[in-house]
């Protein structure tokens, strides 16, 4: 009997893992999208970029480090790509920025951390004047910016202990705060909207149908921000407080538009845009984004948001640096296209990579 069910155990094994081999190799018409992992054929130039052009800092990371050991092994992976420094986006206030502080402080030199805003009294008498006392201690703890904010559509979205929603970023509430920050010349990130393909319907004419499905926005909901109030939110807070430096995450968000963030950046000198975690959306339009580079190299800002593997901060160097055509990096990107390098001019990156960030740092 035992060897009976043995038999038909392996049998039935088989028969699985022959379906499974026979479906690798079935017809287009089975495969999904989202199984499509294609390899580049073509013998084109592939370059290998060990380290960038220029010295770097990127602008736009998070405490993905959470143990001094993988501090070091970070600081040490910037020692051999010669990033200078990296600023941790914490997005905290009280013991939670306390401890990445902390964790961050073992190398001034090297990390430059913002806090985020203190929302927990948010609804009450005592805010914003509650968010601005907490705003000051964690400077005086040595945060030196804020951020991200982000407003996906609900409100503010990301800040330990808690969110804000329903405040907006250009809520007349958060404008004392963003005096203060003004005051203490810390530089303030804001995320607003997401990639406009994240809000079109999920059917066949998707250009970013991978991504966009991943992180789709609920337009049905009628308490979100559409995409244009949330991009008109950016250019209303940035021009009410001219005082206050303002980083824009991932070119604003308007990645499929960067005319209308051109038009911004032409139009506020406070405004900056960081370059980070888009490299796979701009990718496909390399011409186009080494004439944008050429354009706004004073505003640009070097950052990536996608941890602190070394493979991955040699891609962007790779994708900003060189000529190279038609290469994937599936393990990062969830989009179904190739990529391409930009080639941007060295005397460029050095601003986007490194002076841009440092007039902002010694503003
Ligand atoms: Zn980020």
């Amino acid at each position: 009997m035992k060897s009976f069910s043995t038999f038909v155990s392996w049998a039935l094994l088989l028969i699985i893992m022959g379906a499974g081999k026979l479906s690798a190799q079935h017809s287009p018409e089975d495969l999904l999208l989202q199984h499509y992992r294609p390899k580049s054929i073509y013998k084109v130039p592939y370059t290998d970029v060990k380290k960038p052009c220029c010295p770097v800092i990127d602008m736009h990371s998070h405490a993905y480090a959470t143990t001094p050991d993988e501090v070091k092994l970070w600081v040490n992976i910037m020692d051999s790509l010669g990033i200078e420094k990296v600023v941790i986006l914490s997005m905290a206030t009280g013991v939670r920025f306390d401890s990445i502080m902390e964790l961050y402080g073992a190398y001034p030199d090297r990390f430059i951390v913002y806090c985020g805003l203190d929302y927990s009294k948010y609804g009450t008498a005592e805010f914003p004047s509650s968010a601005i006392k907490e705003l000051e201690r964690c400077y005086r703890k040595g945060a030196r910016g804020v951020g991200e904010l982000g407003d996906k559509g609900l409100g503010e979205l990301y800040s330990w202990p808690r969110p804000a929603y329903g405040l907006h970023i250009d809520d007349p509430l958060l404008k004392p705060i963003y005096e203060k920050c003004a005051d203490l010349n810390m530089p303030v990130n804001i995320h607003v909207a997401e990639p406009y393909w994240f809000y079109l319907p999920m059917d066949s004419t998707n250009d970013g149908l991978m991504n966009a499905w991943k992180w789709r926005i609920d337009v049905s909901n009628p308490d979100n921000r559409d995409y244009d109030a949330l991009i008109n939110s950016l250019e209303n807070v940035v021009r009410d407080n001219p005082r206050t430096t303002f980083i824009a995450a991932h070119y604003a968000n308007l990645n499929h538009d960067l005319e209308r963030l051109g038009r911004m950046l032409d139009k506020y000198p406070n405004l900056y845009a960081d370059i980070s975690a888009r490299y796979a959306e701009q990718s496909n339009i390399p011409r186009y984004m080494r004439n944008f580079f050429m354009k706004y190299q004073h505003k640009l800002l070097y950052g990536t948001d996608m941890g602190f593997d070394i493979s991955m901060y040699r891609l962007t160097f790779r994708i900003l640096e060189t000529a190279d055509e038609h290469f994937y990096f599936t393990d990062l990107f969830n989009y179904h296209w190739a990529l391409n390098g930009w080639e941007i001019p060295k005397n460029i990156l050095r601003k986007v990579y490194y002076e841009n960030a440092v007039n902002i740092i010694n503003k």
